[in-house]
């Protein structure tokens, strides 16, 4: 079956899903994103990924390419159109297409709306889940308006070849002051002797996570305390968990930092309980609502 890409207003076999070569998301990376998962036929916290898209754009001063409920048709449809049951459907809205100059252009232009899905490896999922995974460390050289989920992604594609390199599945990115910030496409959270969880404030020097969010639900209705604080890498190793989370990895233990062995070595309890539990209370709206 040929994969389905949505690229402005229309449905197309990926061979023929284009955008301009003046696309300013390709001249400048002047776009922001989304990924949302897809589960069991279900979109996950469809709406808190569009709050966030309406966030980033507000940010960049860009306009919404279609109506909000226009674009929950589209993301709905893409991930039908190509069959997706268990896997994930991407976004990505760029300023448009103009003459290249770095300053917007003068007169109003359509933004550019690209959507993709694809399905996942369950085998995979499994594996991650059963075996934790190990990430490795680097700093963070991105700027400082990381909250903005924006398609400039250098500095965490370089952290995440890191990690290749080495491995690993993951980076860990870490301030001037020795802080974890987070991982190159996750958020970094680490569990204290006394099962307490704690992950970076979400100010602006992290990207505020949709799975950050539900995981502090599941914390609140399963009276698990979380702790919004810095960490350093020091505290890290020496955590009794550690885990990511992200749309595509949910919660997954990290079970070696650098050459630091987390607790025993294996996924430890806490994690594994609310990976097992994630999408109990988390929003799931059906793809197709026709
Ligand atoms: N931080 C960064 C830098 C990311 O790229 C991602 C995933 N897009 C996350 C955190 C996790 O965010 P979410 O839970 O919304 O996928």
């Amino acid at each position: 079956m040929s994969r389905i890409a949505y690229v402005n207003g229309r449905y197309l076999p990926h061979a023929q899903a284009h955008v301009h070569v003046e696309d300013r998301g390709f001249q400048f990376a002047d776009g922001v994103y989304e990924v949302c998962e897809i589960w069991n036929g279900h979109i996950v916290d469809m709406t808190r990924h569009l709050d966030r898209l309406g966030r980033s754009l507000t940010e960049l001063q860009m306009d919404w390419p279609l109506e909000r409920r226009a674009m929950e048709t589209v993301l709905r449809e893409t991930a039908r159109r190509n069959r997706v049951k268990n896997g994930l459907v991407y976004l990505q809205v760029t300023r448009g297409q103009a003459r290249r100059d770095f300053a917007f252009p003068k007169l109003p232009i359509p933004t550019t709306l690209v959507v993709t899905a694809r399905s996942t490896s369950p085998s995979v999922a499994v594996k991650n889940s059963e075996d934790g995974i190990a990430v490795v460390t680097t700093p963070d050289i991105r700027w400082e308006r990381v909250d903005i989920k924006t398609v400039s992604l250098l500095p965490q594609v370089l952290a995440k070849q890191k990690a290749v390199r080495a491995g690993a599945k993951e980076a860990w990115m870490y301030d001037k002051e020795g802080y974890v910030t987070e991982g190159a496409s996750s958020n970094a959270w680490i569990v204290a002797q006394d099962g307490t969880l704690i992950t970076r404030p979400a100010e602006k020097g992290i990207l505020r996570g949709i799975t950050r969010a539900a995981i502090m639900d599941y914390a609140a209705t399963n009276g698990i305390k979380v702790e919004e604080r810095h960490f350093t890498l020091e505290e890290a190793k020496a955590a009794r968990e550690a885990f990511i989370t992200s749309a595509t990895m949910l919660a997954t233990a990290v079970v070696k930092i650098d050459d630091a062995v987390i607790g025993n070595g294996q996924p430890g309890s806490i994690v594994s309980a609310m990976r097992a539990r994630f999408h109990e209370g988390v929003e799931k709206l059906p793809l197709s609502v026709y």
